[in-house]
């Protein structure tokens, strides 16, 4: 107990979440939010908005569909989800109970670094390859969510951070289990959680703690990927499609201009000590994720051996 109160109080802590805010640490990953979002949230509406900007957006559609009409508000298919729609451009629709969108695009390396205002609409983001790599105004949100592990901790565990006045209208068919208020209300213990992953990412907290917080490890975050953009955009050699504006700063997508030696590339990095460079089979190339464990000097030497990649092979 003791265990779970101070991991509890040290997330409070760490992103100043306000006191209506529930938080809970739940099972199922982020992919059981997608359909326990509108179980929870839609609260007799029959509509909800959901700004779709890659996979992990359309994950989080086609499950919500199965409970409502999902409105597309905004897309950026069209740019092959390299960019993020301006606001001005959303059709938010009239009976939507929630606005969804995917704070940061794991595989296409796209993040928003700006929080839509939907006014009286919930706000409901899945921060899960994001949460804890910088400050955020939680009080902009209704419902923020989050599989632990990027930045948080083990996988198995799942964060849900929720406004109060939202919880207690689910959907009949909900697992009790699956309903926001009865785990708030049981701390987050009507079943038995993840108690190891729950541990370890207290773990985590502390060492974010001891790291001076979100604003401290946000200033590592922001430099480490602009060393790495900085790398890829001068070098001819290397690409990113993502507009500027809206790379991620946790994961990094590039091509080599030569596709052909995609596999000299791994095969070499991994000797010098660097793996899980691949790209995800969709988007193809390779891809950095430099979450919060990723010590800048990891960022340094890949930078580095990209240059002499490039020098050697290019
Ligand atoms: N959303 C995003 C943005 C993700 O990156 C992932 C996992 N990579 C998921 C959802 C799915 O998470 P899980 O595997 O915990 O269900």
């Amino acid at each position: 107990m003791s265990i779970a109160e101070q991991a509890e109080a040290d997330l409070r802590e760490l992103m100043s979440i306000p006191d209506n805010y529930q938080v809970l640490f739940l099972q199922g990953g982020a992919s059981a939010q997608f359909s326990l979002i509108p179980m929870n949230l839609l609260r007799g509406a029959k509509q909800a908005d959901y700004i779709n900007t890659g996979a992990w957006s359309k994950k989080a559609i086609a499950a919500a569909e199965a409970f409502c009409t999902v409105n597309i508000a905004a897309s950026s298919e069209e740019s092959n989800f390299t960019t993020i729609p301006a606001f001005a451009s959303w059709q938010l629709g009239q009976g939507a109970g929630y606005v969804h969108y995917t704070a940061n695009e794991t595989i296409g390396g796209v993040e928003f670094h700006w929080i839509p205002d939907t006014g009286d609409k919930p706000l409901v983001a899945d921060m899960s390859s994001t949460m804890l790599s910088r400050p955020l105004d939680v009080s902009r949100y209704g419902l923020i969510y989050a599989g632990a592990q990027k930045n948080i901790g083990p996988a198995g565990l799942t964060l849900v951070i929720v406004r109060d006045d939202l919880l207690g209208k689910v959907h009949p068919l909900t697992p009790s289990v699956f309903d926001y208020k009865v785990q708030a209300d049981a701390d987050s213990m009507s079943n038995t959680p993840p108690t190891f992953a729950w541990y370890l990412t207290g773990l985590v907290l502390q060492w974010l703690k001891s790291q001076g917080g979100l604003s401290s490890i946000s200033d590592t975050n922001n430099r480490k990927a602009k060393k790495l953009y900085t790398a890829i955009d001068g070098s001819g050699y290397y690409a990113n499609p993502v507009e500027e504006q809206s790379r991620s700063w946790m994961n990094v997508p590039f091509t080599l201009a030569e596709p052909e030696l995609d596999k000299t590339f791994l095969a070499e990095a991994e000797a010098a000590g660097m793996v899980a460079l691949k790209g995800h089979r969709s988007v193809g190339g390779m891809r950095a994720s430099i979450y919060n464990a990723m010590p800048e000097e990891g960022v340094d030497t890949l930078v580095a051996f990209m240059q002499e990649f490039e020098r050697t092979h290019g």
